[in-house]
């Protein structure tokens, strides 16, 4: 029998990561995963029963994207690489290069690893639909679609993060010798939604917790293009497979949700959630004290309004409804002890 083809995914500990293992292992490819520490045993108790019930098909082996140490090693041997790590903070951070440097030079150091080595064809790379709707400018006609790029000058730090990495992720290979070809796609993720692996809320479910926490009295006018991290850990098996892909950046998002259908959407399965909108003045006074808000303050009226046609069209990816999305997250979420839902 021939070795199945080995796929390095970075982060592996982290909630989209982790879904991408997932997904490669259980369609027969092997997987090594980069974590930044990997004595820390609960941050990668999913991964060792994962390892266990693929008989040993992955591997975590130690690398940071602040260090050019264990890099070498990890792309050895791989065809492709799944460049997924990079800060995800839920707050504003006090200084916009902590998560700019990594984000970029962590970028950088899986893309020259990966392009020294003999083996790796390919890299996906996560970035986010922050580095086509960042900042929001209004789409050219329609809906934002892949040609768009974010406006840095009105970026958060993160999304400038984001733009900043993928921009210079293109601009490595494009400069590449001309003897060293490296394909490279880019998929770009709406807000990533879904059941917990592990029991931590994952930065991106922090909305649905905080409805069914009820920590908001009401509900800010704020709309997400809600994916769900399972049809994202799709996205990211097929980039890796299809040919049409190299060279390609996908949109994958789901339609704009309001976070008040979001909660609506909730409260159809009997929970207490706020169903009420928050004014704006009252949010914006909340911010002052709550740094998730401050974050969220950029986004209120303005849906991100996403196309994901190219990635349906060359990809033939789909999503599930995001009824579903929604219920399987708060059950998860009730089932980890991490929300407490009245009903
Ligand atoms: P996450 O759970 O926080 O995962 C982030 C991963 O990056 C973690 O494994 C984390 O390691 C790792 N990481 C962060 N800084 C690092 C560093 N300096 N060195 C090494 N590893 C580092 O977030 P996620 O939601 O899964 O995000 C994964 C990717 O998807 C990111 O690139 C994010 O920008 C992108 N994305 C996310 C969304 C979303 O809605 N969630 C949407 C669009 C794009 P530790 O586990 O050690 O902290």
């Amino acid at each position: 029998m021939s070795q199945p083809d080995t796929v390095l995914v970075t982060g592996a500990s982290g909630f989209i990561a982790g879904y991408c293992v997932e997904e490669l292992l259980r369609h027969g490819y092997a997987v090594r995963g980069t974590v930044r520490d990997v004595t820390r045993t609960e941050k990668v108790a999913h991964l060792t029963a994962l390892a266990a019930e693929f008989g040993g098909r992955l591997e975590l082996v130690a690398a940071r994207l602040d260090s050019d140490e264990g890099w070498a090693e990890a792309v050895e041997g791989c065809t492709s690489v799944l460049h997924v790590a990079s800060p995800n903070p839920p707050a504003v951070p006090r200084d916009e290069d902590d998560v700019i440097r990594p984000a970029v030079e962590g970028t950088l150091r899986v893309l020259r690893a990966a392009a020294a080595s003999s083996t790796v064809r390919r890299v996906v790379l996560t970035s986010s639909s922050s580095a086509i709707a960042g900042g929001r400018p209004d789409p050219v006609a329609g809906r934002h679609t892949e040609d768009d790029w974010s406006d840095i000058a009105n970026c958060t730090p993160y999304e400038k993060s984001k733009t900043l990495a993928e921009r210079a992720a293109w601009k490595f290979v494009d400069e590449l010798p001309e003897q060293r070809h490296l394909e490279l796609v880019a998929i770009n993720p709406g807000l990533v939604v879904g059941p917990l692996q592990r029991p931590e809320v994952a930065t991106s479910n922090e909305t649905v917790q905080r409805l069914l926490d009820r920590s908001m009295p009401a509900v800010p006018h704020i709309s997400w293009s809600i994916v769900d991290v399972r049809d994202i850990a799709l996205a990211h098996r097929l980039a890796v497979e299809s040919p049409k892909a190299a060279g390609n950046r996908y949109i994958c998002a789901g339609p704009d949700v309001w976070m008040l259908d979001m909660a609506r959407t909730l409260a159809t399965k009997g929970l207490r959630v706020p169903t009420r909108r928050l004014p704006y003045w009252a949010m914006w006074l909340a911010a002052r004290f709550d740094p998730t808000l401050r974050l969220a303050l950029a986004f209120v009226g303005h849906p991100e309004k996403l196309s994901s046609q190219k990635a349906a069209d060359d990809l033939g990816w789909t999503t599930r409804p995001t009824d579903e999305t929604l219920h399987d997250t708060a059950q998860s979420l009730i089932d980890h002890g991490l929300a407490h839902p009245r009903r």
